[in-house]
């Protein structure tokens, strides 16, 4: 028998670092995820099963999903040939820092953002170099371009909006950080529907552009899991190598195609998400101790000024509300992440959070906490 502890054949820098994992709580009222609080429509979805069934189960799907690309390309308004779909976009992050990033490899990761990348460029054996938003959670454009230019960055990563503080960087200083060097310059657009605005119309001059999208958020399909790349033709044919074989399957494929078919009338709720979001700010912005951050996503943080964000967030579960504990990320030790819902499971929350801070606030008062 051989005791030796097997981790002991795994690399040292992923040893170091702990997963990515979010404990498997459920609610009534989830908004924890930044999830679609509306469903695709059921008819949508009995098109798309209609479709799987006239298909054998029993062979692959396309090796490259040539509908799908196409019909992307007239929806993002770029070339099909510069197009990668993936079993979410997670999957085409990780094709994309694969074939970027080797041992002592550079990436420019502003923080707090979406965590994937600084795990996965560890896990490769690159270093992130990470660029802190400001003081009030907006992008240091200036920051990250001296950052980039100091370490020679392969790679740097701006996810617009941020996940999770909702700011976006906006599309000049986009384009002054691709002319300045040619470092690729990824910008990730899973929230862009939210913001209305995207910076795909750049990639024609700029090669060295990566934009990630994905049907997880503003298109309601977390479930079934597709997300998009898009580049210039060259650069996408070598992140395609790094693609599994038959990443998508067939299911998947057939919903995005009916869901950008249905997009003119999914969008609304887009609009009625982005009402939310406001609405739900504008009313938190009057409650003494709380502090709303903008955001353009369907996403916002709220800051705690006086009642300890880890007692609200379990107050707020016991009343059957979910949200996101985000008080673990570098300057956000106040704060959690709203997803914003349906207006019935809105109301929830702001009831629940009313109770959930009184609560809080008599522990701290009575010495509890
Ligand atoms: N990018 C960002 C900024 C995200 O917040 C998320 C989801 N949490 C993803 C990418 C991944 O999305 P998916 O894999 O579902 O497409």
């Amino acid at each position: 028998m051989n005791n030796k502890d097997p981790r002991q054949h795994v690399k040292p820098a992923v040893r170091a670092i702990t997963a990515y994992a979010l404990a498997a709580r459920r609610a009534p009222v989830k908004i924890n995820q930044n999830e679609n609080p509306y469903d695709l429509p059921e008819t949508l979805k009995r098109r798309v099963l209609e479709r799987a069934l006239l298909r054998p189960w029993s062979r692959y799907p396309d090796f490259d999903p040539r509908e799908l690309l196409e019909k992307l390309a007239a929806f993002s308004g770029w070339r099909a040939d510069g197009i990668l779909a993936g079993n979410g976009s997670n999957e085409l992050i990780e094709a994309l820092l694969l074939v970027t990033v080797g041992a002592g490899t550079r990436v420019v990761i502003p923080e707090p953002t979406f965590t994937l990348y600084a795990l996965l460029t560890t896990i490769l054996g690159g270093e992130p170099v990470r660029v802190r938003l400001t003081p009030e959670l907006e992008y240091d454009a200036e920051a990250i371009a001296r950052a980039r230019r100091q370490a020679g960055a392969a790679v740097t990563v701006v996810c617009s909006p941020n996940n999770p503080t909702g700011g976006v960087l906006g599309t000049a200083d986009v384009r002054r950080l691709c002319e300045d060097g040619d470092g690729l310059v990824v910008v990730d657009e899973a929230y862009h529907e939210f913001a209305g605005q995207s910076v795909v119309p750049l990639l024609g001059q700029h090669p060295n552009l990566v934009v990630l999208r994905t049907f997880s958020k503003a298109m309601g399909m977390a479930g079934l899991r597709v997300g998009y790349l898009l580049a210039s033709p060259e650069l996408a044919g070598e992140i395609n190598k790094a693609r599994l074989p038959y990443n998508l399957n067939f299911l998947s494929q057939a919903a995005a195609l009916a869901a950008i078919d249905a997009y003119p009338e999914l969008a609304g709720t887009v609009g009625r998400l982005v009402e939310e979001r406001d609405r739900l700010i504008a009313r938190l912005r009057d409650v003494p101790g709380l502090r709303p951050h903008p955001s353009r996503a369907n996403f916002f943080l709220l800051e705690l000024l006086d009642a300890d964000p880890k007692a609200v967030f379990e107050g707020l579960y016991r009343r059957g509300v979910l949200v996101r504990d985000v008080t673990s990320y570098p300057m956000l030790s106040r704060c959690l992440r709203i997803s914003v819902g349906s207006p019935e499971e809105n109301e929830t929350f702001l009831h629940a959070l009313g109770a959930a801070l009184g609560e809080a606030r008599r522990d701290v008062a009575l010495g509890r906490a």
